[in-house]
């Protein structure tokens, strides 16, 4: 049995930017996750607000649109400011972290436009400074590098694809060279390769000549892995020439970056990070959690905690689930979700992107981000629920997948810090009061 200040459910964005915020404000604090979250396999662009559904320009203009218009949606809870705040916060992160200078690039007032692994022009504020020359809003020419080896990436048909839908003049290539002469290596593979300035020498090598005077170089998101600044830098230098990363098919090499960043800052902060650990439920007194309940292989342990943040992804990564009798259940704690269409009701529509009726369900909130049951008073006064597993977006329809969860985790660990702030009066280092 251990005993924390707060207990974090869930390692991706939103927990993680939950329980920095959290450990660095003085709280004892306890991770636990089944296992990563979606860092390890989108882009981890800060998607703040793409579509309106048009491309959006101004998120920022947008988001208070948005506010306005859907009261029921989660970005009410933080507001563009605290969306804002959530940016500034997030970007601080990576100055002192372990990948520094390493930084993202962009704000919440602007969107770029980056292409994608196939081509499409995608709306995004907030990016890894090694994509940011990627913002092809005012076109250019462009050379799509991938290599023979990386069987994810595909240049030329991301050229083409560039050339036909954004208007954008490229071409792409590919280049035969691997990591120790690899036939077949993955994204990781290829930035653990890219750390090393010897590699980086054969790919300039075989690339300098073949350079139009002026083309940008896109290549796959594998510039580094521990020290991303330094190679893409480097390339950029020895090219003479704006070169940008493109996120490419999982696992992601740019959401592995953020990931190690926010854990290093966990642990110099003292807090912990426990993987293959699935929170099975949570033991009570009153209107309180006063443990959570959790297994490790075959083995069930007892977390206390004075308070727990609920940021476990929803759908997609097991935190909401569906049975086979089409009842929907929070697999954590047992608390209600809200949003589900009543059996007998359609759950989907046919296209992908259309607007399915399920798509959101969810754990419904207070404004303090309490869960609440369908009679909207608090299922429990000490749990804040943050990210994907919120009821009420549509994160993949809207682009804001990344964007919620950060500004969602980041204001759970500022409610949580300020509600014990209130208890334990500001000499208080911990959260227990
Ligand atoms: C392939 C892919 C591409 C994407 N592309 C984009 C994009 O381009 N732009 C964008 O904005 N968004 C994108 N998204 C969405 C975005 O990444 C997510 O919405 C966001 O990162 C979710 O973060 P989160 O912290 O809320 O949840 P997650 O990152 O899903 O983390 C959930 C965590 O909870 C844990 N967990 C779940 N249940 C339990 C349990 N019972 N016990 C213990 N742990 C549990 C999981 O193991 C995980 O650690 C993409 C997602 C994916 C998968």
């Amino acid at each position: 049995m251990s005993r924390h200040d707060a207990v974090v459910v869930g390692a991706g964005l939103a927990g993680l930017t939950a329980a920095v915020r959290l450990a660095e404000g003085g709280a004892s604090v306890l991770v636990l996750a089944k296992g990563v979250g979606a860092t390890h396999l989108s882009p981890c662009t800060i998607d703040v607000l793409g579509y309106d559904p048009e491309p959006v320009d101004h998120p920022r203009d947008a988001l208070r649109r948005l506010v306005d218009a859907r009261p029921d949606h989660p970005y009410r809870l933080v507001g563009a400011d605290g969306v804002a705040a959530a940016i500034d916060w997030f970007k601080g992160c990576f100055a002192d972290g372990p990948l520094s200078p390493y930084a993202y690039a962009g704000s919440v007032d602007e969107n770029m436009r980056l292409p994608t692994a196939v081509g499409v022009l995608r709306p995004s504020a907030v990016v890894p400074e090694t994509m940011a020359a990627g913002d092809l809003r005012a076109g250019g020419e462009v050379c799509v590098v991938g290599f023979r080896a990386l069987k994810d990436f595909h240049p030329v048909l991301l050229a083409d694809n560039l050339g036909r839908a954004a208007g954008v003049q490229a071409r792409g290539l590919e280049l035969d060279v691997s990591p120790e002469d690899r036939a077949d290596v993955n994204a990781l593979g290829f930035a653990r390769a890219f750390d090393d300035a010897s590699f980086r020498a054969r790919v300039i090598g075989q690339l300098a000549g073949r350079l139009g005077a002026g083309e940008r170089v896109a290549l796959p998101a594998v510039l580094g892995i521990a020290d991303p600044h330094a190679a893409w830098r480097d390339l950029e230098d020895r090219l003479g020439r704006p070169v940008f990363e493109v996120p490419t098919l999982p696992p992601s090499v740019p959401g592995m970056r953020v990931f190690a960043t926010l854990r290093e800052r966990l642990r110099r902060a003292g807090g912990r990070v426990i993987l293959n650990v699935v929170v099975t439920g949570a033991e009570r007194a009153g209107a309180r959690i006063i443990a959570v309940r959790a297994r490790v292989g075959l083995r069930d342990a007892v977390h206390e905690a004075d308070r727990v943040v609920l940021a476990t992804g929803g759908f997609a990564s097991g935190g909401l689930e569906l049975d086979s009798g089409w009842v929907a259940r929070e697999t954590a704690l047992g608390l209600p979700v809200a949003g589900v269409p009543a059996p007998g009701d359609s759950r989907f529509r046919p296209g992908y992107f259309d607007d399915h009726p399920i798509g959101r369900a969810g754990v419904a909130v207070d404004g303090d981000q309490r869960p609440v049951g369908p009679d909207g008073a608090p299922a429990f006064d000490n749990v804040t629920v943050a990210g994907a597993t919120l009821a009420g977006a549509e994160p993949w329809r809207e682009k804001s997948g990344d964007g919620l969860s950060l500004a969602t985790g980041h204001r759970a660990g500022g409610l949580m810090l300020a509600e014990s702030g209130a208890h334990a009066g500001p000499a208080a280092v911990g959260m227990g009061g």
